[in-house]
């Protein structure tokens, strides 16, 4: 038998706005939105930022077979998790069902989230009103500390710290459990308790990381996010076995990024920074938690036998120095065939080796391991570097 595999994609990772400064590119600018794959076939989705557009445009119906049904969990009302929702094609496709769950705002009353719908789309905010969306759609209301089951599947919200309101979700298939726990500010007992009981012992959690520790302590205090300290604490406290970092600062580049991960690390063995295209598959044999990054997007490729040495840090956490050929080389990376396997979204430094006017010269470069794959020849692997520096 084979075992069962939950599949959770990443489709929007920034925070508060969506963010299109090629600074930002390698992460990711959409707001919010992530997509699991429970082992029996439900579909959920998470949040409906500007992610939620680019799922709709690759779009597969779920439950082969069945009428396709997904459930919507909606943690709040603020812009970044709601934006997405007039531009997901699914929700004007009448074969459609969808589920969505959120709570009661004391500022909307009954039918919250139906209100918000109405309200994004009436006019003159958007050329069309909601009765333009065919989809069969079905609003539930939850508050914090209730649960139920699609499925095999359970969830269960709870209540974080965040102006207005905001609801956290644990997800449990039988192939993992995973916590998602963006839009939360640490520091009140009683929802740092219930923050504690949503992650505990979960496979993935996901924890908002808007800003650093000092901007927390100091000049965001009261904003209502966390930091990738916080959410390292917390998942070694409830003990989750892996940490997301999510709802990335819009004023965060890449390289803030990279070194919030880089410190992270060195807090909590197993760390990722959310990363728009990532997928995470839960409940595979051996590694039951793995993590996948999308290609590159599209740069110029060429062909090309540069002698290099690569230096870096293996999956397992040790330094290592190799001699390779790079074949592959675009203006943003190059694709390299190591033996050795070098950690997710760390840094290499590659040294080629190239023609120059007074023989061969060194070119220092440093990159970024942004996707492995089989390599081509037995024994090696091929890794995706983008170059940062
Ligand atoms: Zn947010
Ligand atoms: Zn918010």
């Amino acid at each position: 038998m084979t075992e069962p595999i939950a599949k959770l994609s990443f489709w929007g990772v920034r925070g508060s706005t969506p963010t299109v400064d090629p600074a930002t590119w390698r992460y990711g600018g959409n707001t919010p939105c992530l997509e699991l794959i429970a082992p029996d076939g439900t579909q959920f989705i998470l949040d409906c930022g500007t992610g939620l557009r680019m799922l709709g445009s690759r779009w597969a119906a779920p439950n082969s077979g069945k009428a396709p049904e997904t459930h919507i969990l909606v943690t709040h009302y603020h812009w970044d998790h709601i934006q997405g929702i007039p531009f997901f094609s699914p929700l004007y496709a009448e074969n459609n069902e969808f589920h969505f769950y959120s709570f009661r705002s004391r500022f909307l009353g009954r039918d919250s989230l139906k209100q918000v719908f109405e309200t994004q789309m009436a006019l003159p905010y958007f050329p069309v009103n909601v009765s333009a969306m065919n989809a069969k759609r079905k609003f539930k209301e939850m508050d914090g500390g209730d649960s139920f089951k699609v499925g095999k599947n359970k969830v269960t919200a709870r209540w974080l710290n965040h102006p207005q309101g905001c609801l956290g979700f644990r997800i449990e298939t039988p192939a993992g459990t995973v916590t998602y726990a963006t839009d939360n500010e640490p520091g009140d007992a009683q929802l740092d308790e219930s923050l504690l009981e949503l992650a505990a012992g979960a496979d993935i959690l996901i924890n908002d990381a808007q800003f650093t520790p000092e901007q927390l302590a100091t000049k965001r205090k009261g904003w209502g996010h966390s930091s990738w300290l916080e959410g390292a604490k917390m998942a070694r406290q409830a003990g989750a076995k892996t940490l997301v970092l999510f709802h990335h600062d819009p004023d965060s580049t890449d390289r803030m990024v990279d070194s919030i991960l880089r410190q992270a690390r060195e807090e909590f063995a197993s760390v990722y920074a959310a990363s728009e295209g990532m997928v995470i598959t839960l409940g595979a044999p051996g590694d039951r938690v793995q993590a996948h990054l999308p290609g590159t997007r599209t740069a110029l490729r060429r062909e090309a036998q540069f002698h290099a040495k690569v230096c870096g840090v293996t999956e397992g956490g040790k330094d290592f120095e190799e001699e390779t050929i790079v074949r592959d080389i675009s203006l943003q990376g190059a694709l390299i065939s190591l033996k050795h396997l070098p950690r997710l979204q760390s840094e290499l430094q590659v040294i080629m080796e190239a023609p120059g006017p007074d023989g061969v010269q060194a070119m220092n470069l440093r990159g970024y391991v942004v996707r492995i794959d089989a390599g081509p020849e037995m024994g090696h692997v091929a890794v995706g570097v983008v170059f940062t520096d």
